[in-house]
C-alpha cells in the first residue's frame, strides 16, 4: 500500500485527507493519505524520505521549503517558487504547484472574463496571478500594504494600494485573495470600492471557503454569479491526485469520486 500526506503548521484542519483518501477507496487504488505537523520546514524532505512516502501536499507555511526538497521541478512549479506537491519516484523527488492550475479551471468556468483583479498579493495572489496571465488574462493587484506589491511590479503587473486605486477601474472578475474574514469579520478593501466595482463585474470569487465571508456576502447581494474556496480546493486536490496515481485517472472521474468530501 502506498502512503501520502500533508505536511503543514497547523494541519489538523485540512480536508486533503479525507479527500484523498475518500478518492482512493472509491476508485480502488491501494493508498492511504496520513497528515503530518511539521514545525521545521528544513526536515520536509528527511521526513519525506524516512517515513517512505509515495507522494505528499503541502500547505503552509513549507511551500517555498517543499520546492528546495525537490530534485525536479515542473516548469511552472520553477516559475513561481512554489511546490505545493511531491511524487516520489524511485527515490527522488518530483515537485509540482496544483493550487494555481486549480483556481485557473475554478474561474475557466465563468464565461466572458478578460480582466481580473485581485484584492491582496500573498503566496496564493503570486502564483495565480502568474498562470492567469499565461491563460491570456489582465490580473491587477491591489493590496493593503505596499510590501508585498513590489515582486508583482517587477512582474509587469498593474498594482495598487488603497491610497493609490481609482474606484473608476472596472473588472470582469473581482476576487479576494486575502484572508480577510476568514477569522474576523473584515472585507479585503474599503467597502466602497466593493460597492463601485462589484455591481459592474461577470463574476466574483473569494478563496476562502468553508465560511460565507462579509465579501462574498455582500457579492450575493447583488446576484452576481460567485464562488468561494472550494473549487479552487477540489481541483488543486484534482490534479494532485493525477500525480499522486500516474495519470491511471482522469479529472473527471477523480472529481465525481472526490467532491464527496464536501458534502460529508
Ligand atoms: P498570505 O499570508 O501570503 O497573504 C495574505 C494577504 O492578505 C496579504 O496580501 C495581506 O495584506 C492580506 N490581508 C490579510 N488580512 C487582511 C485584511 N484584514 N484586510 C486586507 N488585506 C488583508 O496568504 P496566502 O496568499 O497564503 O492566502 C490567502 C488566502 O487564500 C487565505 O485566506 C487562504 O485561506 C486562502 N487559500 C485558499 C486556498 C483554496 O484552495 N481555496 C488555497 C490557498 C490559500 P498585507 O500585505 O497588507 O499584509
Amino acid at each position: 500500500m502506498q502512503l501520502f500526506t500533508i505536511f503543514g503548521n497547523p494541519v489538523s484542519h485540512s480536508k486533503s485527507p479525507l479527500m484523498h483518501n475518500i478518492s482512493f477507496k472509491a476508485l480502488g487504488y491501494s493508498a492511504c493519505y496520513t497528515r503530518y505537523q511539521l514545525e521545521d520546514g528544513t526536515q520536509l524532505k528527511k521526513k519525506f524520505l524516512e517515513l517512505n512516502f509515495k507522494g505528499a501536499n503541502i500547505t503552509v507555511p513549507h511551500k517555498e521549503h517543499a520546492f528546495n526538497a525537490c530534485d525536479e521541478l515542473d516548469e511552472f512549479a520553477h516559475k513561481v517558487g512554489a511546490v505545493n506537491t511531491i511524487v516520489n519516484r524511485g527515490g527522488k523527488l518530483y515537485g509540482y504547484n496544483t493550487d494555481a492550475p486549480g483556481f485557473l479551471r475554478a474561474i475557466s468556468e465563468f464565461k466572458d472574463i478578460k480582466t481580473v483583479l485581485f484584492l491582496g498579493a500573498g503566496g496564493t495572489a503570486q502564483s495565480t496571478s502568474i498562470i492567469l496571465r499565461d491563460a491570456g488574462y489582465k490580473v491587477d493587484i491591489l493590496n493593503r500594504s505596499e510590501k508585498r506589491l513590489e515582486r508583482f511590479k517587477k512582474e509587469g503587473f498593474s498594482t495598487y494600494t488603497f491610497d493609490t486605486f481609482s474606484i473608476s477601474n472596472q473588472y470582469d472578475l473581482v476576487v479576494n485573495m486575502t484572508s480577510a474574514g476568514l477569522e474576523d469579520n473584515s472585507y479585503p478593501c474599503p467597502v466602497l470600492f466593493l460597492e463601485k466595482m462589484i455591481p459592474k463585474a461577470k463574476a466574483c470569487v473569494d478563496v476562502i471557503y468553508g465560511k460565507e465571508t462579509p465579501f462574498l456576502k455582500m457579492v450575493k447581494e447583488y446576484n452576481l454569479p460567485s464562488k468561494d474556496g472550494s473549487d479552487m480546493l477540489l481541483y488543486q486536490g484534482i490534479i494532485a491526485f493525477e500525480h499522486f496515481t500516474e495519470g491511471k485517472f482522469n479529472f473527471e472521474e477523480i472529481k465525481e469520486k472526490m467532491q464527496q468530501a464536501f458534502i460529508l
